[in-house]
Parts: structure tokens; C-alpha cells; sequence
């Protein structure tokens, strides 16, 4: 398929062998690539039922079409395995320009499987591949592995590492991606750790995209540029605050989650604004590979240095665990970059212990809401596996299981929720509940409708709709993951713009109707998966807490979930049995084996 090299690099740990294998064009026809194209190889090549730190589980990196084309915002690319967190299948997606020069060196995907006997990483640089020891780097922080690479390496590479949390097959670590974006969630950092595989680097590269019509996707993406421009969100917001200017917004809405979410919202909260951030921290702005939109901010706290902190991060690492000091979170942010944490599991899961130490379960009195002197030791303990931090380093899951109280971990699948209180708007909600990769606010973000009308505006706590349009969104997101393209360019554009860019890309005559049938594909083929693995109609749930207990203050008060009605209308308008699982017609329809 044009737009594509049709390839991927199999990298086998175990033999420390590289292989190129070719990727039939009936394949990408179906599945598009990166996100798509991982599932679609996971699908096919794991074992069931298999350890997620076992070697044989595969990490497959991939980037889609739109990667290093001049289609905006195509820095992203999407990491599948199987999580140690969830048990399920996990999809990730990152920025930075990585993917890109994956893509220059000819591959589409890394597929990486089996794990190396020492410490070690691997360089891809044009049609070279190597690997290496990495018994020096072992223990250091991704800033220092960063910095000792490119000694090693020469300045000019994008690389792919895990921190100590990592290296210590902690559930809630992260992939770092330059030292500083991330694929955050899920653990999938354990799943490298357990590879033996600090760090994967890629230089140089020459290939060049293989494009139907140039001139053709030239004029496309004028007009895609010139409406990034001037939509609010692309033009300001997103480039001035970055994503945490939605701090101000969510808290007047009274859905930001304070104190583990047993509130919606605190005046504190504007302390660890975007506003402030902007004001007090940002020292630069930076973004993807061809991003026009540059949400990205180099940022100063005290004494240290770094980027961010995002939306999530900030909340996460702030006022859910009571702590409104910006300094204090963004330094702690900094930390989880260093360590190679994901930032909302790590909040969540010290928020959960904050609430069980609240309950009289935890006797560790320094473990409470608000005590901002224990944060950063905390985060150091979790990536280290000290004292406390084993059991955070587990995810709020297993730590409230541990004192029978699993009703004050706020995560779904195994997965701690976002910064959005589901009591807030409900259809969100139910993407918490029905998402693939469990507690996520990307797999379908029904915000942009419930509280940003974008396109349009729609009643945050009524059901009707919510199920259709939440699985167009479910839908849809699975083919941008696909592309690949940045989910924040969607504030501008739309299928109907990713459709006209790959048909100028691959001369293939694709409209938002059949995009929109490959991102259902994708959806369903990962149900499948999680239901081979054992995963059922009872993970797509939420806390009790927002089904049971109305928020006693606030715009948002008085509202629940009506979770099992609108599962109810999620499953028929999937296409999916009583029980959550995908029928045989619709399979047939959608051309998938099951599993
Ligand atoms: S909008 Fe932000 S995250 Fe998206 S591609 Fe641009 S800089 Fe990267």
C-alpha cells in the first residue's frame, strides 16, 4: 500500500536476531497501521492466557500512512502488548518524532519478542540493526540514559527507554520517549523491563514516503492548516496553556476530581492551572514532528527542570491527593518522567492509599490527603520498590485488594481513571467502562460533545444518544490511532479530512463511511482479545462510588451513573450479545476470525 514500506523489523530478544518480514497489502487494507496494525499482529501471534511480563509477550510499535508525510500533527505513533496491569490488550500512543524516523528507516513496526540474557539495547540506523549491552545504563533515571546515549550514539537519534520503574517490573510503568513524552499507560514499561531492554534507538533513515499524489495531498492539507489556525482550541489554547487549560473548566463544571474523587471540585484549584503554569513555569514552547500546534511546554519548577505538567498529570499528582503547591506537582511530574512512571496511575494509586489510610486500614499516618512533604520520597519509593511504594507500584487494584476494600480504587479494568469526574458527564462515563484498554478518557473522548460542544453541544447527564455516539467516537478513534494522526488535531479537523488525505496518499478511494468500518474492526477485534483472555461483561464497570453516591456539591451534585441501562444500549448498538459479546453476523460483516 502506498504511503506505507509494507514492513515491519521482528526483532527476537532471545536470539538476538532481526528479521524483516513483509506485511501483505490485504492486511493494511483492513487494519490501516499503527494501532490497527498492532492489534491486528497481537491477535494473531500470542499465545493465550500468557504472563504479560513473560518474554514471549510482544511489544509492537507502528506508526500508520500519515507518519512523516506533511499531513499535520503525524509525529504520533501507537505502542500494542499485552498489560500487566489490566491482563487485557493495551494500545498506546506517543509523539516526538520516533515513529518518523522509524518509518525513514524502512520499517511501519517494531515487533519485539523474547528477552535478552543482560541489560541491553538496540539501534535501527538505515538498514542497520545491533544490539547492545546496557549493564552501564541499568538503574539510571531516562534523563541520564537519555544523555549516555547520545554520547554512545551521537546527538542526532530519538530513542525509546524505561526508567528504574521499569527495570523493577513496577504495573504502573512507563515507556519514555525522548526522556519526556511518554506511552504512560498500563505498565507497559514492565513489559520492556521484562525484556531486558533499557532503550531502543533509531537514527538517520532516507527512505521516503511512497505517495499517490503529491500535489494532490499539498492542497489538502492547506486546508487543513488553515483551520487549525483558526479554531480556538488549535490557534490558543492548546499552544499557549496546553492541556491543562482545561483545569479551570473541568473545576467550575464540578467534576475535577479532589481527594481520590470524593469531590468534584476545589477554589483551590486555579493554584495549578494552565493559567499559572503558563504564567509562572513555561520557559519555551515545543511540539511533535510537523505539528503546527506545538501543545508542548519546557518548564522550570524550583530548582528543577522539565516538560509539563499536562492536564492529567497535574490533577493526578495535585489536587487528587489533596496537594495544591505547583512547584511541589510539577516537580513530582518531573520525577515520574525521570523514574519512568505513568503519572495518573501513580496519583491514583497514592490516592487510593491516602483513602484507605483516611479509613484507619493504612496506619501510615504521613499517608494523607494533602501532606505535600511525602510526595516526591513517594514517587522515589514506588520506582524503587521501598517500603509503601510496593504496594502503590502494584496499582490501586491490587493495593485495595490487599485490605479488602477494592470500592475505593478508582479504575476500571485495572486501569486508574482521568481527571474527569464520571458523575459529570455520562457519557464519558460509559467510555470509561466499555474502554478496551480500561480507565481511559482517549478511547472515545464524549467530553468534546458533553462539555466542549465540538461539534455540538449535548446534555452532559442525560443516556439519549450517549451509547450510539459513543461508539462513533470509539470508532473513530481507533482509525486516527490508525493513520496516525494527533488526537488534538481533531479539535480542527475530522474523518472527513483523513479521508481525502489518504486518498491523495494512497490513491485508494477512501470515505469517512469505510474508516469508519476499519475502526470498528479494530474495536472488535480487540474485544475479542480481551475475551480470549477472560476479561467479561462484569470489567466493563465503574466504581461504586459513581453509581451508588451522588456528588454532594457543585454543578455536577446529585448526579450519578446509569451505567447498566446504557450498557444495555452500548451492547445492541455494537452489535454485541447480552453478555458483551461481538455476534457471529457482525463478525462476518466485519471480516474477523474469531479469535
Ligand atoms: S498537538 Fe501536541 S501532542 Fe499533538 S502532535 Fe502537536 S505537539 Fe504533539
Amino acid at each position: 500500500m502506498k504511503g506505507l514500506n509494507n514492513k515491519i523489523l521482528e526483532v527476537d530478544l532471545n536470539h538476538e536476531k532481526f528479521n524483516e518480514v513483509h506485511i501483505p497489502e490485504e492486511l493494511l487494507l483492513d487494519y490501516i497501521g499503527g494501532r490497527g496494525l498492532g492489534v491486528k499482529l497481537l491477535s494473531d501471534k500470542l499465545p493465550p492466557n500468557l504472563n504479560p511480563l513473560a518474554p514471549e509477550n510482544l511489544l509492537i510499535f507502528a506508526t500508520g500512512p500519515f507518519g512523516g508525510t506533511i499531513v499535520p500533527t503525524n509525529g504520533r505513533f501507537s505502542l500494542v502488548t499485552k498489560s500487566p496491569l489490566t491482563n487485557g490488550l493495551f494500545y498506546s500512543n506517543s509523539g516526538g518524532s520516533f515513529g518518523v524516523v522509524m518509518k525513514r528507516c524502512g520499517y511501519d513496526g517494531i515487533l519485539i519478542q523474547g528477552a535478552l540474557k543482560e541489560p541491553g539495547y538496540f539501534v535501527i540506523e538505515d538498514g542497520k540493526t545491533e544490539i547492545k549491552g546496557a549493564s552501564r545504563l541499568w538503574g539510571y533515571d531516562t534523563e541520564k540514559t537519555l544523555d549516555d546515549l547520545k554520547k554512545i550514539e551521537g546527538n542526532r537519534i530519538n530513542s525509546l527507554m524505561i526508567g528504574p520503574a521499569g527495570e523493577n517490573l513496577i504495573k504502573i510503568a512507563a515507556i519514555m520517549n525522548d526522556a519526556a513524552r511518554a506511552f504512560g499507560r498500563g505498565g507497559v514499561g514492565a513489559v520492556m523491563g521484562s525484556k531486558n531492554l533499557k532503550a531502543i534507538v533509531v537514527k538517520g533513515g532516507d527512505s521516503k514516503v511512497d505517495i499517490h499524489n503529491r500535489d494532490l495531498l499539498k492542497k489538502y492539507v492547506k486546508v487543513a492548516q488553515d483551520k487549525i489556525k483558526v479554531v480556538p482550541i488549535t490557534r490558543s489554547s492548546l499552544p499557549k496553556f496546553g492541556t491543562s487549560a482545561l483545569v479551570n473548566v473541568i473545576n467550575i463544571l464540578g467534576m475535577f476530581p479532589i481527594n481520590n474523587f470524593q469531590k468534584g471540585s476545589d477554589e483551590r484549584a486555579t493554584q495549578v492551572s494552565g493559567e499559572e503554569i503558563n504564567r509562572k513555569l513555561t520557559q519555551e514552547h515545543e511540539g511533535c514532528y510537523a505539528c503546527p500546534i506545538r501543545c508542548g511546554r519546557l518548564t522550570k519548577a524550583g530548582d528543577m527542570k522539565g516538560k509539563g505538567p499536562e492536564y492529567e498529570s497535574v490533577w493526578a499528582l495535585g489536587p487528587n491527593i489533596g496537594i495544591y503547591d505547583l512547584i511541589m506537582v510539577t516537580q513530582a511530574n518531573y520525577l515520574c518522567n525521570k523514574y519512568g512512571i505513568d503519572t495518573i496511575s501513580c496519583g491514583g494509586s497514592i490516592a487510593c492509599a491516602m483513602e484507605l489510610q483516611e479509613k484507619g486500614l493504612i496506619k501510615d499516618s504521613s499517608l494523607k490527603f494533602g501532606n505535600e512533604s511525602i510526595l516526591k520520597e513517594l514517587v522515589k519509593k514506588i520506582a524503587l520498590k521501598e517500603d509503601i511504594g510496593v504496594q502503590i507500584g502494584e496499582g490501586s487494584r491490587i493495593l485495595s485488594k490487599n485490605y479488602n476494600s477494592e470500592e475505593v480504587a478508582m479504575q476500571v479494568k485495572g486501569l486508574e481513571l482521568p481527571a474527569y469526574d464520571p458523575r459529570g458527564a455520562i457519557g464519558h462515563a460509559l467510555g470509561y467502562a466499555t474502554s478496551n484498554r480500561g480507565g481511559c478518557h482517549l478511547t472515545g473522548y464524549m467530553a468534546s460533545l458533553e462539555i466542549f460542544a465540538a461539534p455540538k453541544k449535548i446534555d452532559r447527564f442525560t443516556m439519549a444518544g450517549k451509547p450510539d455516539l459513543l461508539v462513533l467516537k470509539q470508532n473513530q478513534k481507533a482509525i486516527e490511532d490508525s493513520l496516525v494522526i494527533c488526537a488534538f488535531a481533531g479539535w480542527a479537523l475530522g474523518l472527513d479530512y483523513y479521508a481525502r488525505f489518504m486518498k491523495a496518499i494512497t490513491g485508494i478511494d477512501y470515505d469517512v463511511i469505510n474508516l469508519l468500518e476499519i475502526g470498528e474492526r479494530i474495536y472488535n477485534l480487540e474485544r475479542l482479545f480481551n475475551i480470549r483472555e477472560g476479561l467479561n461483561k462484569k470489567d466493563d464497570s465503574l466504581p461504586p462510588r459513581f453509581i451508588k453516591e451522588p456528588l454532594k456539591e457543585g454543578i455536577s451534585k446529585d448526579h450519578i451513573v446509569p451505567l447498566e441501562r446504557m450498557l444495555e444500549q452500548y451492547y445492541y448498538v455494537r452489535g454485541w450479545d447480552k453478555d458483551g459479546v461481538p455476534k457471529p453476523e457482525l463478525l462476518e460483516k466485519l471480516k474477523i476470525k474469531r479469535i
